[in-house]
């Protein structure tokens, strides 16, 4: 078995098989020996149940994930890396790595078929270039992940797991408490990887709601709301969604006005209850 965490292991591996890291996918692999098997505890997995892993690498996760999981799927994009990790995770039979782009896979349908009826957990230190397209698609899939343990840029991180209110809080942060409550676990510096990249990162747990915390007329409605309304978070909200929900604005503003706000509120200042009023009330207008 190869020490994963040794950089002069890592690159020996690397060298042999012609690799050269990928800046555009993302290729910052761990090399602190302490990180992964805490991500790989956090996560919760167990033998009765299955580890999704998003980016293999050279394994390193991975391999963290095979002792503690019944089965350990992980998704790797870049082909370069099957012949490594042929060589890296050889000592595992519980591991299968499918050779797929996260964002084009029917993730439903990849559980359905590789992990049969077991519960499943995700952990992964993710491509921080589609940290929340993946975060989303995983949201959104319908399946009834246990739990979703991630590594991702530090103020990522802080986004994610932002109160829906605060200044920090985007579309993705409403999105992320819709579906699952989120708390960040540690932090990891920029030099636990290889090569370092300019930014330290954070491992957040995501732990999916059985049901949303507000109820909301139509979700979809909901949804258009908060991408119009946090797209531009510079203008006042009245601004924001007359130009992205196609509304007039004196209809946004008694729309405002009837849930409560000052005409300059803004994006930042609303808390998720008040997201969900003022998608029901604006409903009402389309
Ligand atoms: N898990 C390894 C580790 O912790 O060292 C690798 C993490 S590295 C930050 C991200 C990995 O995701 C890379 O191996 C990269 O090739 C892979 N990757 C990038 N884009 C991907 C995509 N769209 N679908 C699947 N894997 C992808």
């Amino acid at each position: 078995m190869f020490d994963l965490t040794d950089p002069g292991v890592v690159q020996g591996i690397l060298r042999r098989h012609g690799f050269h890291f990928s800046k555009s996918l993302g290729q910052n692999f761990l090399i602190d020996p302490d990180v992964c098997p805490a991500m790989a505890a956090a996560c919760g997995a167990d033998a009765q149940s299955g580890a999704l892993e998003i980016g293999a690498g050279v394994g390193v996760l991975t391999v963290e994930l095979a002792k503690v999981a019944g089965k350990v799927v992980s998704l790797e994009l870049d082909q370069k890396l099957l012949p490594v990790l042929e060589e890296t995770l050889a000592g595992f039979d519980n591991i299968a790595v499918v050779n797929r782009d996260v964002l084009k896979t029917d993730l439903s349908a990849l559980i359905a078929e590789q992990f049969g009826g077991m519960p499943v957990c995700v952990c992964a230190n993710l491509p921080y270039y589609i940290t929340s397209p993946v975060v989303m698609a995983l949201l959104e899939s319908g399946v009834p992940f246990r739990s979703i343990t991630v590594m991702v840029q530090k103020e990522a991180a802080e986004r994610l797991c932002a109160a829906v209110g605060s200044r920090v809080a985007g579309a993705v942060t409403v999105a992320v408490q819709y579906y699952a409550q989120a708390e960040v676990l540690f932090e990891v510096g920029r030099e636990s990887f290889l090569p370092a990249p300019k930014v330290d990162s954070a491992v957040i747990r995501l732990t999916p709601r059985e049901a949303p915390p507000v109820q909301v007329a139509d979700e979809a409605f909901f949804f258009s709301l908060v991408h119009a309304v946090f797209g531009q978070r510079r203008k006042t909200a009245e601004n924001a969604l007359s130009a992205g929900l196609g509304l007039s604005k004196a209809a946004v503003a008694a729309a405002l006005a009837d849930c409560g706000f000052a005409p300059s509120v803004r994006a930042e200042a609303m808390t998720m209850e008040q997201l969900a009023a003022l998608s029901d009330r604006l409903m009402k207008i389309q």
